[in-house]
């Protein structure tokens, strides 16, 4: 399936000079967005994943269905301020802006295996932050899932030695 034809690109945000990868029109069509979890699904069903860590917000929409489908438990990475009991926490710099990421103390088991979803990968600040938050309470990122890479942005070189499966490229 042809999936580039539901991303829209939107010149100049949210800053000047930027061509935002916008998902929306994926995520409003049914086989569009059932054909990309259920290939993050083929990719994933060998990793023996015991959960999925998605980013706020986007990573959550991809990285839900992902774990129903793989019939595992789901965690969410969530900016600062938002989980309500004991967290751990890392900060990092985005592609535009600085911004930290929590996940509950108890949102990983040590030895869990982890699998990784979020809409995009850029400069790979918040997937390398979503990483160490999982490394921090003992689980094991056996895969990266995204929908989208842009290349230019070399977000791999922040996250090199980790399994990577992108949809699509920019
Ligand atoms: P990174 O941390 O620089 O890799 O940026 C990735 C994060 O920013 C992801 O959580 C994305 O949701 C968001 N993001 C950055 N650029 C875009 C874009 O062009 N479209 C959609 N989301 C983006």
């Amino acid at each position: 399936m042809d999936l580039k034809q539901y991303i829209a690109d939107v010149k100049d945000f949210p800053e000047q000079g930027i061509i935002f990868r916008d998902i929306s029109p994926l995520m409003a069509n049914g086989e569009a967005y059932r054909y990309s979890i259920k290939e993050i699904v083929k990719y994933a069903q060998d990793l023996n994943v015991d959960k999925v860590v998605g980013p706020e917000a986007r990573g959550f929409m991809v990285g839900c269905p992902v774990a129903v489908e793989l019939g595992c438990g789901f965690a969410m990475a969530r900016k600062k301020g938002k989980l309500p009991r004991e967290t751990v926490e890392v900060s990092y710099g985005l592609e535009y802006g600085k911004a930290t990421l929590q996940l509950h103390q108890d949102a990983i088991l040590p030895g869990d295996k982890v699998l990784v979803c979020d809409d995009l990968l850029a400069t790979g600040g918040t997937t390398a932050a979503t990483i160490e938050l999982v490394e921090k309470l003992g689980g094991e990122v056996v895969g990266l899932a995204f929908l989208i890479e842009l290349l230019d942005l070399k977000g791999r070189d922040l996250i090199q030695g980790y399994d990577i499966f992108t949809l699509m490229e920019y």
